[in-house]
């Protein structure tokens, strides 16, 4: 049941894309397993059901201010487990050939994803439906339906529906529905932008992240970029901003042509003070169960599984 008109109508919406492990936290061995977990979990669905990811890129290229710093984090990430290669300048030039600022090293990991996250969940929506599940547009949940401690449905403002089990995937909206049962959830947004561009030229082959730009072009032309983190100082205005984002792009990809800024939508970022997901059952209330955490685009293919997992297997 999805309260807006299509697959995809929340924050995914203006996700980047991007799967990857290398910039997971290989100091925190549970975190950093449940992210190889879920980036190995890509990798096969990858293999096995390639329609459902569409037109996508591998690979990224990534470095920090200094090669110190970029050399220390791919050692780190590679003591963890991570397949990243430190590369030098003249590999990176011919990686990227459009490339006009090379560091001196650069973090090379050929297996990261570009996705469509839009066009990902709306495939594995409807690979589902051709499995039987019925999809609800247009329909907002507003309670659950509960009797003798066990979850028996939701409502809307309409009609009810009854349920065995109930697994709330709300993104942002989760909290509100499972307050009565979780109040601690610790769920809280963090704000982020996604700048689409258009661009005169095809230029950027993978995904580029260094100190100035987070930046991937599609087949279509289109540069998209994000910015992690936002405050509400003046300069962080998304038009502000995106300004200054696209002068910085078309110094490291002149072939790109002038850029033009089409949009700059902030997101806000589902994420749970634990730093960790919530993928399970609540219990609290028998059948009522919980999947949202950050980095979702990442996390959702092995969420799903997981849940799939525990539906079936009745607990
Ligand atoms: C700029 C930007 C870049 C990002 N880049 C990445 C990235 O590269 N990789 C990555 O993994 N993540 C990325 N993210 C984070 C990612 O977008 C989120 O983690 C993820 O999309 C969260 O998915 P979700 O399904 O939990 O939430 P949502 O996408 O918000 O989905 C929740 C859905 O539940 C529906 N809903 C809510 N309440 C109700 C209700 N009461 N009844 C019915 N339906 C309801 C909403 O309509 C919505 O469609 C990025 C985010 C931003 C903003």
């Amino acid at each position: 049941m999805e309260a807006g008109p299509k697959p995809a109508s929340g924050v995914t919406a203006l996700a980047f894309g991007w799967v990857n492990l290398f910039y997971s936290d290989p100091t925190d061995s549970v975190s950093y397993e449940l992210r190889r977990k879920a980036f190995t979990y890509h990798h096969a669905l990858l293999r096995d059901q390639p329609v459902l990811f569409g037109d996508i890129r591998l690979g990224s290229l990534i470095w920090r201010n200094s090669a110190d710093e970029t050399e220390a984090v791919v050692l780190q990430q590679q003591q963890a487990g991570t397949a990243v290669e430190l590369i030098d300048r003249k590999k990176l030039g011919q990686l990227e050939p459009h490339l006009a600022r090379l560091p001196d090293v650069a973090a090379y990991v050929p297996d990261d994803i570009a996705l469509n996250p839009i066009a990902f969940t709306s495939a594995l929506a409807k690979a589902a439906a051709s499995q039987g599940a019925s999809l609800l547009f247009d329909q907002t949940v507003i309670d659950l339906v509960t009797a003798n401690g066990r979850v028996t449905g939701v409502r809307t403002a309409t009609a009810s529906y009854a349920a065995d089990a109930v697994v709330i995937a709300g993104g942002q909206g989760t909290a509100e529905l499972v307050h009565a049962f979780v109040p601690d959830l610790g769920l809280s947004t963090s704000p982020t932008i996604l700048f689409n561009f258009a661009a005169e030229r095809q230029a950027i082959g993978r995904i580029v992240c260094c100190p100035n730009i987070e930046v991937r072009q599609i087949a279509d032309g289109t540069v998209l970029a994000a910015k992690g983190y936002i405050d509400d100082r003046p300069e962080n205005v998304p038009d502000v901003f995106g300004e200054r984002l696209k002068t910085s792009i078309e110094m490291y990809f002149p072939k790109l042509g002038p850029l033009k800024l089409r949009s700059a939508n902030v997101g806000r970022r589902p994420m749970l003070k634990s730093g960790m997901p919530y993928i399970g059952p609540v219990a609290a209330l028998d059948g009522l169960h919980i999947a949202v955490g950050h980095p979702g685009v990442i996390l959702a293919p092995l969420a799903g599984k997981i849940m799939t997992e525990i539906l079936l297997s009745g607990h």
